[in-house]
Order: structure tokens, then C-alpha cells, then sequence
């Protein structure tokens, strides 16, 4: 396919491979990646492989609430304030209310964050595991501009609401298998929507990869009722709109 095709959501530091996920990435006709972080050790190799791959990686800065410690959170942060300008996003950021970390320590430091992205305007890039609504009312409440929902797979009312909003959601390789899933994927817009792998992450059992996007965009296309090449046009547009690439 001669149209770019951008995934908007890699752990590129989490991929054994990352230089053949890329190279392969480039052969399927991807033509950019967002490397998410997860805590500084991530963020440092993933502004690495932005200037290595300038143009095609582009580098958001996170701190994933299955990192976060109590005694790294300032270092995190302040890395994260540091290195913004270098960044077309913040995340991988968010509440994940399945793990044992208590809810105020990563309510605590969500906030922090979100105010951050305020300040400096930047877009956000939300893990809402079980926490839909508090991570949505959160996001409101700091009057961030733009935020996608990865992976959406809440309530179709919290949805609804955060479309109001013009918040997105991204649509994962998961639309082949998970209800929930596909429940929100209908009920978006196509204009809200970003498409994405999460990268390494297993789907069906095996590891993936970037190039599988075009997974993501098949099942998109299906849902949407329309051609492959017409929801590529519009995602990958979307995702230029997001993250302010040329
Ligand atoms: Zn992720």
C-alpha cells in the first residue's frame, strides 16, 4: 500500500529486535512509529532511537503505573519535564486500578503529570485499565486538549462522554477477539480514532509487531464498512492531527 500508515502506540524499547521490528515496519508501508515510555530507562533509548531514526520514531515520555515506585517518581518526573521539548506526547501515563499499587500514590502522580501536559501543551497518551471513568474525569479536570484512550475497552457512557470531549480512543490488533473492545471501536467516530499495536504485546500467544498494525486496520476497515486504503487515509491523518507531525 503506497499510503503512509502510522502506529501510534510501540514499546519500541520493549522489542527484542527493535532495528528488524523497524525494518519490517518500513517494508509494510508504516512510515512512522510513536515510541511510548514507560520510566526513564525506557524514555532514554526511546530519544535514542529518535534521533537514530529521525522522522520515522517519534518519541513520547511516560511513566506506566505498572513502573511507577515510590522513590523514583521525582526522577521520573523531572526527566519528563526536562526532555518535553524532545517529545510529540506524553505517555504511557494512566491508572491501572488491577494492580496492587495503591490508587492514591498513582492518582497522585497521574495528576502531576497531567498538569504537566497542560502546561506545556502537549497530547496524552492514557492506560485506563479498570479506571475509565477516573481516568477520563482526571484528564477533564487538568483541561488537557488532546487525549487518546488507549485500547478503549470501558463502558460505551464514559465513551461517549470523553468523544464529547474530542478525546480518542485507539483501536489494537484485540478488535479480532475482544467484545469490549470492538463494542467501543463501533461506537467511535472514525475521525477519533487512532490506530496502534502496543507492540510487543502478545496477541492470540504470539509476541507482535509494529507491522502488524495492518491487522488493526483490516478489522478497522471491516467495522467501519469501509475500504482498507480509505482507513488508512484517515487514521494515519488523525494521527498527524494528534501528535502535530508534518
Ligand atoms: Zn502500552
Amino acid at each position: 500500500m503506497h499510503i503512509p500508515i502510522i502506529d501510534t502506540h510501540v514499546h519500541l524499547d520493549e522489542i527484542s529486535d527493535p532495528e528488524g521490528a523497524i525494518l519490517e515496519a518500513r517494508k509494510s508501508g508504516l512510515s512512522a512509529i510513536i515510541a511510548v515510555g514507560s520510566d526513564r530507562a525506557s524514555n532514554e533509548k526511546n530519544l535514542a532511537f529518535s534521533k537514530q531514526y529521525g522522522g520515522v520514531i517519534f518519541p513520547a515520555l511516560g511513566y506506566h503505573p505498572w513502573n511507577i515506585t515510590v522513590s523514583g517518581v521525582r526522577d521520573n518526573l523531572d526527566f519528563i519535564e526536562k526532555h518535553l521539548p524532545e517529545a510529540v506526547a506524553i505517555g504511557e501515563i494512566g491508572l491501572d486500578f488491577k494492580i496492587p499499587l495503591a490508587r492514591e500514590i498513582q492518582q497522585g502522580v497521574f495528576e502531576e503529570i497531567l498538569g504537566l501536559a497542560w502546561k506545556n501543551d502537549k497530547p496524552v497518551i492514557v492506560h485506563s485499565r479498570l479506571s475509565y471513568l477516573e481516568t477520563y474525569e482526571s484528564v477533564r479536570k487538568h483541561n488537557v486538549k488532546k487525549a487518546v484512550f488507549h485500547w478503549y475497552s470501558g463502558p460505551i457512557d464514559v465513551l461517549k462522554d470523553l468523544l464529547l470531549m474530542g478525546y480518542y480512543i485507539s483501536a489494537t490488533p484485540a478488535l479480532i477477539y475482544s467484545p469490549k473492545h470492538r463494542e467501543a471501536v463501533i461506537a467511535a467516530p472514525i475521525k477519533q480514532i487512532l490506530i496502534e499495536t502496543d507492540a510487543p504485546t502478545p496477541y492470540q500467544g504470539k509476541v507482535s509487531t509494529p507491522a502488524q498494525v495492518l491487522q488493526t486496520l483490516t478489522e478497522l476497515s471491516k467495522i467501519k464498512g469501509m475500504a482498507i486504503e480509505e482507513a488508512v487515509r484517515k487514521t494515519t491523518q488523525n494521527a498527524r492531527d494528534f501528535f502535530n507531525l508534518v
